[in-house]
């Protein structure tokens, strides 16, 4: 049986320490307890982070279509955090956030072509400081190892690191299936990050599922490249913009499809009862709900909104549905408590979410006690560094307090007001109709980003070379388009071989 070191290990001890003052005495009665205590069985963790995954796209969010049997499944295991927000609307702050448990403002990785700062203390690390096996497997070149997204990990594949008309689901799930298998035989506990991109851009057709037939008016040859359909005059009717939903819906099928077999091979493996698993987004995708199709630069719910689902291991987890708004930076801080090590850390900027994932408060109060009601922040400053002139730029700042949104433009000076309760599509700005509630929420927000900012570490621009230039401009990073962004010249659907 392969046992985690117990609770009378170091940590134990600190804690001993601090409460029960260290008399002899004390640490007699401290060792006795100690004796008499089962160890902890090793906890794994599986985090996986499905890019550009919209939360009302999942049938456990509501959605309609069957587009997440898998996800469904695992969802009615655990906790499903109903009000979950990225802190930032494309990858790698996203990302970041969710490795360091800190805002973009703080960990410094803002813009494209920056690489995470070094001095960062990643999840993986974390973990590793504690005895385990650690391992990541991605496929977006954005968060591989020159990046430094493979901080903290003892091996990292980011081979397949790949253009955004491939599609890689395939070979992520066999990759991550074989790395538990290696994982299985192992001493040490494990923790496994595994990053799907499918969903992103350029929305493939996939054959076997037929939620999109043939495209309707001025896709009848397929999806366009993505700045071809923002720029459609008049926008996307319709039948078109249902047709390009449909075949997003397609890819999170078929994504869906590959993390049920990851999934499947905990159970076969017989690691799945020592095994915590995190699903979430680094952020979601906006389709033409505000005139706009992509990421990046807008901070609408339909882009900021991501699922959070939390599996402790099973003899700690009920399916329940916590309420309130969390944002992703709870993910290190709850993964760490989950497995039994220490979450705290002056780094980290919000609170475990152990105890709504288990329940704890449920059985003490005997009614469910909501999250803490902090406002949500989420950010993006979007500019390319280091490369050339881009008109792709975003500056934006977002503050969610009570039932308000507010969006603050930095670049254009501008700011928009939404009522989330009674308007959660956000269609009618109340900028001008509730100037109060604006100022306050601007001052508190301004008050709030300052302190993330007076904290600081500037990460690292990277120079790219010519050959990397090259391929960054093919994706569409640079020259005059945002991160991530593919130009596929007419769609063929297949999306296989490139
Ligand atoms: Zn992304």
């Amino acid at each position: 049986m392969r046992l985690l070191g117990s609770m009378c290990g170091g940590g134990a001890f600190a804690f001993a320490s601090r409460f029960l003052a260290a008399s002899l005495g004390a640490l007699l009665l401290w060792g006795l307890a100690c004796a008499e205590k089962t160890p902890l069985r090793r906890r794994n963790v599986l985090l996986i982070v499905v890019d550009t995954l919209r939360r009302d796209h999942l049938g456990v969010y509501g959605h309609t279509r069957d587009t997440s049997p898998s996800i469904d499944a695992l969802a009615a295991q655990g906790a499903v955090f109903a009000s979950a927000y990225t802190t930032a609307p494309w990858t790698q702050p996203a990302v970041a956030s969710i490795f360091t448990g800190s805002y973009p403002s703080t960990h410094g990785l803002t813009r494209i072509y920056q690489k995470l700062d070094p001095g960062q203390i990643t999840l993986a690390e974390r973990f590793a400081s504690q005895g385990y096996a650690t391992e990541g497997i991605v496929s977006h070149r954005l968060v591989g190892k020159k990046f430094n997204f493979d901080q903290g990990f003892e091996r990292y594949s980011d081979e397949d690191g790949m253009r955004h008309n491939a599609i890689s689901t395939e070979k992520v799930t066999a990759k991550a299936i074989g790395a538990l298998q290696a994982l299985a035989t192992g001493e040490r506990p494990f923790f496994l990050f595994v990053h799907y991109f499918d969903p992103h851009f350029a929305y493939h057709d996939h054959p076997e599922i037929s939620f999109a037939g043939k495209g309707p008016g001025r896709l009848r040859q397929g999806l366009l490249p993505m700045n071809a359909m923002r720029d459609l005059t008049p926008p996307p009717q319709r039948a078109e913009r249902r047709f390009i939903i449909e075949r997003y819906d397609e890819e999170i099928r078929h994504t869906d499809a590959g993390i049920g077999q990851l999934l499947g091979s905990l159970v076969e493996l017989g690691l799945d009862d020592e095994t915590i698993i995190a699903l979430t987004s680094d952020h979601g995708e906006a389709i033409f709900e505000h005139g706009w199709l992509g990421h990046t630069i807008q901070v609408y719910e339909e882009v900021l909104a991501v699922p959070l689902i939390i599996r402790p291991i099973p003899s700690e987890a009920a399916h329940r549905v916590v309420e309130g708004r969390v944002s992703t930076l709870t993910v290190a801080p709850t993964l760490l408590e989950l497995a039994g090590l220490d979450a705290a850390s002056d780094r980290f900027q919000s609170a475990s979410l152990a105890p709504w994932v288990r329940g704890d408060w449920d059985k003490e109060r005997g009614e469910r006690t909501p999250v803490p009601r902090k406002p949500i922040f989420a950010e993006v400053d979007y500019r390319v560094d280091g490369t050339e002139p881009s008109n792709k730029r975003a500056r934006k700042q977002v503050w969610i307090q009570g039932r308000y949104k507010l969006i603050w433009d930095d670049l254009a000076g501008v700011a928009e007001l939404y009522d989330l309760s009674g308007d959660p599509s956000e269609r009618e700005n109340l900028v001008q109709t509730k100037p109060d509630r604006v100022r306050q929420m601007l001052a508190a927000m301004r008050a709030f980003h300052e302190t993330l900012e007076a904290s600081s570490e500037p990460a690292q621009t990277l120079e790219p070379t010519q050959e990397e230039l090259e391929a960054l401009r093919e994706l569409g990073y640079v020259g005059g388009t945002d991160e991530e962004e593919s130009a596929p010249s007419g769609d063929d659907g297949s999306g296989r071989g490139s």
